[in-house]
């Protein structure tokens, strides 16, 4: 699945593009800055291509995204690897349901080197499909 994403002005033209890991952590770390010319809020769009549905690229916004406060870490020979599993919320076109991302990213490398590498297959799907999961989850006890 290819995954395009931008942070879009909602008031002036400008455009950022932070990347999409640093645009994610952005805004679960709640660390999302107006624009520095004019004071205008951002917003976080994606644009999906669902190679299954063939409708062209799906527009969504960040409603929020959130990440494990404590994630894993790990050395792998020499290089330092952290773990990023984001939950993401997100708004679709109007034909849609809400929606619900699980990407994730290793961030790895030599230290003081390390880059985000991006994990293949995060899952997409409707709101009801991820709700009717947790559902069964808490009802077999899966959550506490
Ligand atoms: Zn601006």
């Amino acid at each position: 699945m290819a995954t395009d994403a931008y942070f879009q002005w909602t008031s002036c033209p400008d455009y950022s593009y932070p990347g999409m890991f640093e645009g994610l952590r952005e805004i679960a770390e709640n660390r999302v800055a107006p624009c520095a010319k004019c004071g205008a809020s951002r917003k976080f769009h994606l644009d999906f291509n669902f190679a299954t549905d063939g409708s062209g690229p799906r527009r969504c916004t960040v409603i929020n995204a959130f990440l494990p406060s404590a994630r894993p870490k790990w050395r792998q020979g020499k290089e330092f690897v952290e773990f990023f599993p984001f939950l993401v919320f997100l708004d679709q076109p109007k034909s849609y349901d809400r929606g619900v991302w699980l990407p994730y990213w290793h961030v790895k490398g030599p230290k003081g080197r390390t880059r985000p590498v991006f994990g293949q297959w995060a899952p997409f799907m409707d709101l009801a499909l991820y709700n009717d999961l947790v559902a069964q989850a808490r009802a077999a006890g899966c959550l506490e």
